[in-house]
């Protein structure tokens, strides 16, 4: 099963986030029939949301929205406080040689451009900070936008390991981010951890915990666990807001709609679901429209 901990270091120097995401990556890649560089870069980002969401509390929602030019086009997932993440990539079916073996090209695939994290807190105002895209590996540039937009000192590791098949076989994460007053030795401690860790997917693969995640990341300092948190894929989509979506598009839309008789199909762009509207149902939509103003006043 999928999830994600909190944890924090006795001393209060520190705290991890760790996460399992290997359901939630599949999911998406069979939502969104994504090819293997696309499955790997969408995983990456699904993740990073679920991690950098992990103090999110009650209504509050993170979008990360990652703007390469590369081939995959736009990336964008959101999060909210219950570790449910729904996300898409703009184009699914990109194929990129491998330059080095057994590793996907999500760099070149994702490009470069800008990275944003939009914080919706509740009743404050939506906060969104943007970085440069610094390798389109995700991690590094999540950690690129942690340090210098939001000040926060960490470390962010995140890998997505598929099968031949193209399935995802691992997937999983982790956020290290450091307290103010945490002291030099601190520092290069973890610093030597986290730079001899075997890839991320790799301990997912071989069968690590969240737990076990956040405790390799920690090395000699002892770590609590502050709370844990399922993670799925889950999109806020449902069909009485596609029929809103319908009504919106106003009496001379809906109504060519319902005179071309084929009724109609609407695709979640967020999470791949179609939802379908035979005649009847365009029928009653149409009643619930308003002309567009300008349109016959009498
Ligand atoms: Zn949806």
């Amino acid at each position: 099963m999928d999830y994600l901990v909190r944890s924090i270091d006795r001393d209060r120097n520190f705290r991890i986030f760790a996460a399992v995401t290997t359901g939630v990556a599949e999911t998406a890649r069979v939502r969104h029939d994504t090819w293997p560089v696309a499955t790997a870069a969408l995983g990456r980002v699904l993740t990073g949301a679920l991690l950098l969401g992990a103090n999110l509390k009650g209504q509050d929602m993170i979008t990360v929205r990652v703007m390469g030019d590369g081939p995959l086009g736009a990336i964008v997932v959101s999060a909210n406080a219950g570790g449910e993440v729904r996300g898409y990539v703009q184009e699914p079916h990109v194929d990129l040689p491998r330059k080095v073996e057994g590793k996907l090209p999500v760099g070149e695939a994702v490009g470069r451009g800008t990275l944003s994290v939009t914080r919706d807190l509740g009743l404050k105002e939506p906060f969104t900070g943007s970085v440069e895209i610094v390798t389109g590996e995700i991690a590094q540039d999540l950690t690129h936008y942690l340090v210098t937009s939001e000040q926060v000192p960490s470390a962010v590791s995140l890998g997505v390991l598929l099968n031949s098949g193209g399935g995802v076989r691992a997937s999983g994460g982790f956020w290290l981010e450091i307290l103010p007053g945490a002291g030099e030795k601190v520092l290069s401690a973890l610093e030597e951890n986290v730079g001899n860790l075997p890839p991320v997917s790799s301990m997912v693969d071989s069968g690590a915990t969240p737990e076990d995640i956040a405790g390799m990341v920690a090395g000699r300092f002892q770590i609590g666990i502050l709370g844990r948190t399922p993670a799925t894929f889950k999109c806020t989509c449902y069909r009485e807001k596609v029929e809103d979506l319908l009504i919106s598009l106003g009496e001379e839309e809906m109504g060519k709609l319902v005179e071309a008789g084929d009724g109609a199909e609407v695709r979640c762009q967020f999470c791949g679901e179609k939802y379908f509207f035979i005649g009847e149902d365009l029928g009653r939509l149409l009643k619930k429209t308003v002309p567009k103003p300008g349109g016959q006043l009498c």
